[in-house]
């Protein structure tokens, strides 16, 4: 990118990140100052804002890029601004788990951005739409549709990893499994007590792949459904999926479609997407095939379990 192609609309989530990627993100906004470019900061105010600054950005004809630095929320709503129009994004990742930015193969180097943005690298990136609601990465419903229900009752701001131990932890020992049914592009595919993923990504929190061969830009939402009635089935699954066999496993659903339903038979199921609280059941999931176009590192692949382990230790 040349200055003759237009300014830079920066679109900064102010709360998001610890100070290393804030660091990355100030960083990153001198390297492109230094190149001579127009680099227009803009701090969001509130998940919505985000997105509205992004419409400001996609609407002008003389804005050549939209840079999004922030948590999974913060693209999100970036992202569904831009849908549908041809303005580049780039995703700056400070959030605490950047399951996107993951997959599309960044980690917080600054080497990684500055190589992302020479190299010019363009993916078209799929988005899910649940109930009128973008998502970008995976909705869940169930076990951790509860957790991050339970968790987003106490946030108030950056959390990290070590916030979500007691939620998943009490949620593990009070979890009821209630029933779900799901329907994939028309046909009832399962009904019983489970947990449903419906993913645009392979990889989830901490590297887990359960929707393992997902492709954002397939034009396919991977669905990922494990049968699982009690305490031990639910460890079972974890185990299975840390080890990359879950699909292997007759108590697993996997297959792929373009419009998926999920309801519940009474007992509240909780659905969460991207790690925010999702809508109530029942969930109308549809796919928006190649939304947006995105810059990605050249060749880079997202970062499995041992990976992302080792960024959370540091
Ligand atoms: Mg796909």
């Amino acid at each position: 990118m040349k200055p003759q192609d237009g300014y830079i609309q920066y679109i900064v989530n102010p709360k998001s990140g610890a100070s290393s990627s804030k660091r990355l993100v100030t960083q990153f906004k001198d390297y492109l100052i230094g190149k001579g470019l127009d680099v227009r900061v803009q701090f969001t105010e509130s998940l919505s804002h985000a997105g509205e600054l992004a419409v400001q950005g996609a609407s002008d004809e003389r804005c050549g890029l939209v840079a999004g630095a922030g948590g999974d929320g913060t693209l999100r709503e970036i992202l569904h601004g831009l849908q549908g129009t041809h303005t580049l994004f780039l995703p700056i990742p400070c959030g605490t788990e950047n399951l996107l930015a993951n997959e599309l193969g960044f980690d917080l180097h600054m080497q990684t951005l500055v190589n992302t943005f020479e190299s010019g690298c363009i993916k078209p990136l799929d988005l899910g739409m649940i109930n009128g609601r973008c998502f970008t990465s995976i909705a869940g419903f169930g076990f951790d549709g509860s957790v991050v229900e339970r968790i987003s009752k106490i946030r108030t701001g950056h959390i990290n990893h070590l916030t979500y131990f007691w939620p998943i932890w009490r949620t593990f020992w009070e979890y009821t499994f209630p029933p779900v049914t799901v329907v994939a592009d028309g046909t009832e595919i399962f009904s019983g007590r489970g947990l449903v993923f419906a993913g645009n990504i392979s990889h989830y929190a901490i590297g887990l792949g359960i929707c393992k061969n997902a492709d954002y830009g397939d034009g396919l939402l991977d669905v990922c459904i494990f049968r699982c009635h009690d305490q031990a089935h639910l460890l079972a699954c974890a185990f299975k999926t840390a080890l990359k066999t879950h699909l292997k496993s007759k108590n697993t659903i996997y297959l792929r479609a373009q419009s998926i339903q999920v309801s519940g038979s009474g007992e509240p199921v909780f659905c969460e997407i991207d790690g925010d609280p999702g809508p109530a059941l029942p969930a109308d999931i549809r796919v928006i095939p190649q939304a947006v176009r995105v810059l990605v590192p050249p060749g880079a692949k997202p970062a499995g379990i041992r990976t992302r382990l080792r960024r959370i230790i540091g």
